[in-house]
């Protein structure tokens, strides 16, 4: 069984931890007090932590850019989008300049190229997505499907282990017009292989629309495999909360793809302000309008982190500390049952643990500075963010974990779930 020696010595080797600086609350006196009751965030993959140098790239586009420069300042502000998307596409998802666009919300994007594939799959009437993906994806699917009378074929997976390529055949036809994924699952973390699967789905004359949000920033992402994909900047990209998200349309694609909100800055030549709508070349015309130019300085923040400490690395650390993680759970809490992924190659950065009292378990442990979370049924989830988290944090949280269930203080918290989990 690993020892917090053993979790020490492989901090004291990582060539990430470095990275731990760039953001804020570390050290004596910090929000995150670094003596042994400190707080411990495992909830990286939900909301990711603060940048050291957000606050003042965010008060320089306040106070200079709008505060000095006020309207004079779009002319910088309009490439905001696109530069901030090239930077995403090089850093951190294997994508070529030009095929992503920092823009709305993920469920908003999810919704304006799952409309633009059904438009570019006329005649074909199925839209399939998994029963167990996150919320939102599923219901804009349904709600698309609704509006143009398709059918949606809702694909069953192990929630543990995550889709297999067998139970994807299974709905796969020559009536299923896009399919929508989730590269990483939501919940138990499982990694899909998007290469073959995108290779799956184009056989059979569909559209693959993958969800990135738990994968970007915690595996490497090859977008240059796949055709269309959305994703999130506020969890493992550390843009901050309400952050814009982002899209992908391959380069070879777009020109053949309409969206179905017809705004001006999707417009060619956008300031001759014409008599009708006429989508500008390239991925801009899946922007809709007027940007969030605050919310965008803070993802180039962020994104820029993770580019910098490169894919390849922090994957790699991602796999070792749920590695740590699992062995550590195995051996040390046989109240829970492991409710993710096995072999680290098939997970992203979070692992999840089923437990009956999974809700009070998740009080206890915030109570006791530990931050993981909640999802249902009964499930405690644990994201180790792999630019900030170190081996010996995963070795106290399971320790405190050991602990609560040791002395049952879980029983002591209300059984009835919060608004937020
Ligand atoms: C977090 C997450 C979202 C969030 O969508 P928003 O529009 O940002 O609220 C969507 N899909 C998946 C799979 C997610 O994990």
């Amino acid at each position: 069984m690993p020892s917090r020696d053993d979790a020490q010595r492989l901090d004291d080797a990582d060539p990430l931890a470095g990275f731990r600086d760039r953001f804020t609350g570390d050290g004596p006196g910090g929000l995150w007090d670094d003596g042994p009751a400190r707080r411990i965030y495992l909830d990286g993959n939900s909301l990711g932590r603060l940048p050291r140098a957000t606050p003042a790239a965010v008060a320089r586009v306040v106070e200079q850019e709008w505060g000095h420069g006020l309207v004079g300042s779009w002319s910088h502000w309009v490439g905001q989008a696109t530069r901030v998307g090239d930077l995403l596409a090089a850093g951190v998802l294997g994508a070529r300049p030009g095929e992503v666009l920092v823009a709305d919300s993920t469920s908003v994007n999810l919704y304006k190229l799952l409309q633009a594939g059904v438009a570019a799959r006329p005649g074909r009437d199925v839209l399939v997505c998994c029963a167990d993906d996150f919320p939102t994806d599923r219901y804009v699917v349904a709600g698309v499907a609704e509006q143009h009378g398709l059918a949606v074929r809702e694909v069953t997976a192990d929630v543990d282990t995550g889709l297999t390529a067998d139970d994807l055949a299974g709905v796969l036809d020559d009536r299923v017009a896009v399919v929508v994924l989730s590269l990483v699952a939501y919940r138990s973390g499982a990694l899909l292989d998007l290469p073959a699967v995108t290779e799956q789905v184009r056989r059979s004359g569909a559209l693959l629309l993958w969800d990135l949000s738990h994968a970007v920033g915690s595996v490497e992402v090859d977008l240059a495999a796949a055709d269309l994909a959305v994703g999130c900047t506020y969890k493992h990209l550390n843009g901050g909360p309400g952050a814009p998200a982002f899209l992908y349309v391959r380069r070879e694609l777009q020109g053949s793809m309409r969206q179905p909100i017809q705004g001006w800055f999707g417009q060619r030549d956008q300031f001759a302000m014409g008599p009708a709508y006429e989508p500008t070349e390239g991925v801009e015309r899946f922007a809709v309008g007027t940007p969030p130019v605050l919310a965008t300085a803070a993802v180039e923040v962020g994104a820029g982190i993770s580019a910098e400490a490169g894919m390849p690395a922090v994957a790699a650390k991602g796999r070792a500390l749920t590695d740590l993680l699992v062995a550590l759970v195995d051996e040390r809490v046989p109240q829970v049952r492991l409710a993710s992924p096995r072999a680290a190659h098939r997970r992203g950065a979070h692992v999840s643990v089923e437990h009956p009292q999974a809700w009070q378990l998740t009080q206890a442990l915030v109570d006791r500075g530990v931050v993981p979370d909640f999802r249902t049924p009964d499930r405690v989830r644990f994201g180790p963010a792999p630019l900030y988290t170190r081996f010996v944090d995963v070795w106290d949280a399971v320790d405190r974990l050991v602990d609560v269930l040791a002395t049952d203080a879980h029983l002591g918290y209300p059984a009835e779930r919060a608004r937020v989990t």
